[in-house]
């Protein structure tokens, strides 16, 4: 039976490669995101594993709402991948606290909802695995970043305190730290800052949203049965 998996920012970019590996893996994946219109089109190309769902993972209410909706129409949820995220950048002095808010409740609240929203249900079956989805600048630091950088150190303190209250029960919950990789948010980026980064990374080059996808999807399969709490780094030696 094909097992069901929630993945939130799956409309594009890393969120949209994992929701696709997953698919074409077997999976059931609920896919959520606020980006309607670009939902939808995916239901038509991936087919009907996957199942849109338009979820603004800030708003409690929707997001409790939503896992309601999902268990109802797909069953046992036996996994959750937090990805949604937003930068919203500047130096310290200069970042306002409708930047700092905002960041926080997307990459951090959001997904603490999302756990809290979907654990009930693998607590229930006593099974399941939660991927967080960090980044390289919760280990490293980056200049403009502080609110930013916060979520990503703080989603793996939640990782790993929720690792610890869910281990009796069946249920892994991991991080990956992604270095940079070539999706909409970085491709904005200015092409001496892009070739910069290429530089840092002992690999000499970006990632690619299916190299995290292939991380997701080992810490879901049953290969990685024995880890739990652990920061995955996909970086290409970025963090060594
Ligand atoms: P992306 O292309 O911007 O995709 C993120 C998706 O999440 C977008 O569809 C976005 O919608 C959605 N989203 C934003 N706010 C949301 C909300 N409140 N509720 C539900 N969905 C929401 O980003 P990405 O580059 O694929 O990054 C995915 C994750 O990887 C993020 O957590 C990011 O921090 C992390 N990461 C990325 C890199 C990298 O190099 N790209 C490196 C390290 C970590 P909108 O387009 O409307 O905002």
């Amino acid at each position: 039976m094909s097992r069901t998996v929630v993945i939130t920012g799956a409309a594009r970019g890393i969120g949209l490669a994992i929701a696709g590996k997953l698919v074409d893996e077997g999976w059931t994946v609920a896919g959520c995101d606020v980006l309607a219109e670009e939902l939808q089109s995916l239901a038509e190309t991936l087919g009907d594993r996957f199942r849109p769902f338009v979820l603004d993972v800030t708003d409690e209410d929707s997001v409790t709402e939503t896992a309601r909706r999902i268990e109802e129409e797909t069953g046992q949820v036996f996994a959750l991948v937090n990805n949604a995220g937003i930068t919203r950048d500047g130096l310290i002095m200069r970042m306002s606290m409708a930047d700092w808010d905002s960041v926080l409740a997307v990459n951090l609240t959001g997904a603490f909802m999302m756990c809290r929203a979907f654990s009930r249900g693998m607590l229930r079956h006593k099974e399941g695995s939660i991927v967080n989805i960090s980044s390289v600048v919760a280990l490293l630091g980056a200049a403009g970043q502080a609110n930013y950088a916060s979520t990503k150190a703080g989603l793996l303190g939640l990782t790993r305190a929720l690792a610890r209250e869910f281990a009796g029960r069946n249920i892994r919950v991991n991080a990956i730290a992604p270095g940079f990789i070539e999706t909409d948010m970085t491709r904005e980026l200015p092409e001496a800052v892009r070739n910069d980064y290429e530089d840092r990374v002992p690999m000499k080059r970006m990632g690619a949203p299916a190299d995290i996808a292939e991380a997701v999807s080992f810490l879901l399969s049953d290969a990685s049965t024995y880890i739990t709490g652990v920061v995955l780094p996909v970086d290409g030696g970025l963090t060594t």
